[in-house]
Order: structure tokens, then C-alpha cells, then sequence
């Protein structure tokens, strides 16, 4: 059952502050401006979609991971972590926990550090947002879709108080003069569910920069050819990803659960290096991503333990790997892993196993992407308060900005974070 909630499909003609896309940060921000400004501060929610918080539903596997037990700056990249921790502290793990508990969702941790409803269901989280909203005086609009956000001259007409409307939202089904804007239009990922990209358009005719590249994040990595590693399609293993320069100095290093499937790679420690991966190579195209099978050894360890194997190199492997991959990596190591190796085989062994280099030719791109590198640049926030220092009575929440996390549940953190400051800043701001 969907909880009551004040939906119109019909723009009012006049906001005090208007929350430009109703998705996680969206909601989130709009929440914390009616609860913060009170009954008299007009907060309606304009989204694009039919229905809202397709992401949230989708979030989890459709359990929603609302966050993380822990959440540091380190977990995100894209802005300075300084900056990404000014944000995160404002609203903390904890108050997002006590937000949901209050709000009717209780969260349980999982082993990995990952907070889920005990429901296991992200529709209970929607509903709670929902219902949030509507008990704090918002109004959502939907499906209302944003093609322009014009700011208005300082004199323009003060309405009905003496702070005067800065902007003039207007959408596929009229306009709404605002005397505040929050842009929670997210990224580029997963388009189908409204968040194309179209809020850097926005950001930028307001006068903000957006980062270059802007590239998918938390996305499964396309293999060359008929590489090897497609034919082991459907097995997961735990491995490390290793990000190198052309000579060969780490980058960036993940490790955890790895799927390979007949596209390529996927699994938390691919989707977890693949934004690096996509930002690195187009500052330096030789950069190179390598494998290690076996996350705790080294190419000499390996070595050692190919020497001391008795029955051949496979049986060796195949305690510790499973089958089909320790024979692939006999075979690419040219021998068929019975009998004694060649020191130049058995070294070429050891360095599969620990790294395998991975000829990467793409990603499976933003439809399937679970967030998007780069957005607005934290340099440009005010990060006490969200808002432009470009553009005043402009704020920023959520994955419009350049900020993405880890695979976890932080990139729904940095929206309720961000969100909370822009929507209580937003609502104290009195031009
Ligand atoms: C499949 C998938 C699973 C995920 N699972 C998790 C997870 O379990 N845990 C986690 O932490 N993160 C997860 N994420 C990431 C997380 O969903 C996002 O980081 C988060 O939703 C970003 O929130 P947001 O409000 O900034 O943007 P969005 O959720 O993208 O919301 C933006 C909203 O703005 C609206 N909009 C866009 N442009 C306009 C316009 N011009 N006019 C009007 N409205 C507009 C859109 O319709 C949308 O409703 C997942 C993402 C995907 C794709």
C-alpha cells in the first residue's frame, strides 16, 4: 500500500523553495526543509517520473541499502575526501539510523557492514520518505520534468513577503517562480529511471562547471575478444583488482568478491575499481588492470608453492582455486599441469595467478551503472550550508555532485547527508 502523500501533477505557480528531482537526496533535502521552515515555507518536490524513487525500489537487489555501520570519506571518490567528510559529519551514520527508526523502519547490519530494513524490502523505505514528506508540508509534483531553471534578476517581484523569487523553474507542464532552488537531479546512471544527465545542463546554465570525464561508476568491465576469463562465465571467487601505471606503480587496489560473466568481469571489486579505472585511463591511456586469483600471495609465494608441488601445478591450484580457473590458468601458462614445470613456465604461472592482465576494452555503461564519476565540483559548494557559490539561493544534494562511493550503501548516505544540509540550509536562508 502506498502511504498517503500529497501528490499533484500540476505546478504551483509560486514555491519558497523548490527541490528540483524527488529521488533519494531529493526527498531527503525536501524533508529537512519543511521540517526545519515550518507550515508557512511553501516546499514542493518537482520530479520527472511517472513514479518516484525507482532507484530506491531497485537499490539492493529491491532490499535497499539505506548505508553502511561505517562511513568514511575514504569510501568515496571525486571531490577532496576533506571536503566529502565537512558533508558526511553533518549527518552521520547514526542519524540516519535514528531518521529511519523514527520514521518506522527499524535497520539490521549485515556481516559486510551493510545496513538493510529488516523488512528486506525498499519499499518500506519509499513509503517512509513518502510519508516523511507529506508530514512536513511537501509537496510532490509528478511527473513534471525540468527543461530550464532561470535566474532571476536581483529586483525581480518580491511576491506576497519582501524576499524576492531568484528563479523561475519551468517544466514540460508549466512554470514555478522559486524563491530557492535544491538541484537533486542525480547522475547519469540508470537513465530509464530519469536521471539522464539532464541536471549538469542545469547546473551549467546556472553558471557551474560540470568535472571532465564524467564516466559510469559501480560498472561491470567489458573484455577483449573471446578473452579467456568469458569462459568461466558464472564463477565468483574472491580476488584483488589492481589499478598500475604504464610502469607498473599501484593506483588503486580493491579486493572482494569478482564475477566473471561472458562479458567480462563483474562483482564488488570490479564495480568498486571500475570508475578509477574509466577516470585513469583518460588521463593515461596506458594504465593497466591486473588480477590477483589468490589476493593474499605474491608472485613469489606462488613460486614457492609450484616448487614444492609434488603432483603438478594443477593440483596445487585447485586446492585453493576453483577447477575450471586453475586450469585456465595452466593452460595460458602453456602446460597442461600435470608433471614438472620449467622455471620460465612456473614463473609465468605465478605471475597469472597474482596478476592476470586484464585487456579491458569498456563498460557496460550508464543503463547499467549503479552511479556516475564526476557532477558538479565540491569547490563550487559552500559545503556548510550546499549552497552555490555561484549562483545564491542554489543548493546542491546527491549524486548531481562529484562524489560517488563504494558499492555498500554510501552513495544513499551521501544523499541523506548532503541533503539534510541543503534542505535545513536551504529552509534558514532568508535571502
Ligand atoms: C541498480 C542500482 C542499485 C543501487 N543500489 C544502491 C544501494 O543498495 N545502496 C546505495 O547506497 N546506493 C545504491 N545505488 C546508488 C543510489 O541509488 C544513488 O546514488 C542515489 O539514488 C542517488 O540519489 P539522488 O537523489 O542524488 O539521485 P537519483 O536517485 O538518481 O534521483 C534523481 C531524481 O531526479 C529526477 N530528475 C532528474 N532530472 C530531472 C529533471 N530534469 N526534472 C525533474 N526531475 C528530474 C529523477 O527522475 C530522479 O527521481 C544504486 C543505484 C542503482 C542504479
Amino acid at each position: 500500500m502506498h502511504p498517503q502523500t500529497d501528490h499533484a501533477t500540476h505546478l504551483p505557480s509560486t514555491a519558497d523553495i523548490a527541490v528540483v528531482g524527488a529521488g533519494a537526496a531529493g526527498l531527503f533535502a525536501a524533508i529537512w526543509a519543511g521540517r526545519t521552515a515550518g507550515p508557512t515555507c511553501r516546499v514542493v518536490a518537482v520530479d520527472g517520473a511517472r513514479k518516484l524513487g525507482a532507484k530506491i525500489l531497485v537499490a539492493g537487489g529491491g532490499r535497499c541499502n539505506v548505508t553502511h555501520h561505517t562511513v568514511i570519506e575514504h569510501d568515496f571518490a571525486g571531490s577532496s575526501p576533506p571536503a566529502i567528510r565537512k558533508v558526511l559529519r553533518r549527518f552521520p551514520v547514526d542519524e540516519t539510523v535514528r531518521f529511519f527508526a523514527t520514521a518506522g523502519v527499524d535497520l539490521k547490519q549485515e556481516e559486510t557492514g551493510k545496513l538493510f530494513p529488516v523488512t528486506d524490502s525498499a519499499r518500506t523505505v519509499l513509503n517512509a520518505l513518502m510519508t516523511e514528506a507529506t508530514t512536513a508540508g511537501v509537496q510532490c509534483v509528478h511527473p513534471a520534468r525540468v527543461t530550464a531553471i532561470e535566474a532571476l534578476p536581483a529586483d525581480a517581484a518580491a511576491g506576497d513577503s519582501s524576499e524576492a523569487f531568484r528563479f523561475r523553474v519551468v517544466t514540460d507542464g508549466g512554470s514555478c517562480l522559486a524563491r530557492r532552488v535544491v538541484l537533486c537531479t542525480g547522475g547519469k546512471s540508470l537513465p530509464k529511471s530519469g536521471s539522464d544527465g539532464v541536471g549538469h545542463a542545469l547546473a551549467r546554465a546556472l553558471g557551474h562547471s560540470i568535472t571532465t570525464p564524467v564516466v559510469p561508476a559501480l560498472v561491470p568491465l567489458l573484455l577483449a575478444g573471446d578473452h579467456w576469463i568469458k569462459q568461466l562465465s558464472g564463477l565468483t571467487l574472491p580476488a584483488r583488482l589492481i589499478l598500475t601505471t604504464v610502469s607498473g606503480k599501484r593506483l588503486v587496489t580493491t579486493t572482494g568478491s569478482t564475477l566473471c560473466t561472458h562479458q567480462g568481469l563483474s562483482g564488488p571489486a570490479v564495480l568498486d575499481i571500475s570508475r578509477h579505472w574509466l577516470v585513469a585511463r583518460q588521463a593515461e591511456p596506458g594504465v593497466r588492470l591486473l588480477i590477483n586469483w589468490l589476493p593474499e600471495e605474491t608472485p613469489e609465494s606462488v613460486d614457492q608453492l609450484l616448487q614444492t608441488a609434488t603432483r603438478g601445478p594443477l593440483a596445487v591450484l585447485r586446492q585453493r582455486l576453483p577447477e575450471r580457473l586453475a586450469r585456465q590458468l595452466c593452460e595460458q601458462a602453456g602446460t597442461t599441469g600435470a608433471g614438472d614445470l620449467s622455471r620460465a613456465v612456473r614463473k609465468t604461472l605465478g605471475q597469472l595467478v597474482t596478476a592476470t592482465p586484464l585487456p579491458v576494452t569498456g563498460d557496460r555503461g550508464f543503463a547499467v551503472a549503479e552511479a556516475t564519476a564526476g557532477g558538479v565540483p565540491l569547490t563550487e559548494v559552500n559545503l556548510k550550508t550546499m549552497e552555490s557559490r555561484i549562483c545564491p539561493g542554489l543548493y546542491f544534494a546527491g549524486e548531481v555532485l562529484d562524489v560517488d562511493g563504494r558499492i555498500g550503501g554510501f552513495n544513499f548516505q551521501w544523499a541523506w547527508s548532503s541533503g539534510f544540509v541543503a534542505g535545513t540550509a536551504a529552509a534558514q536562508d532568508r535571502g
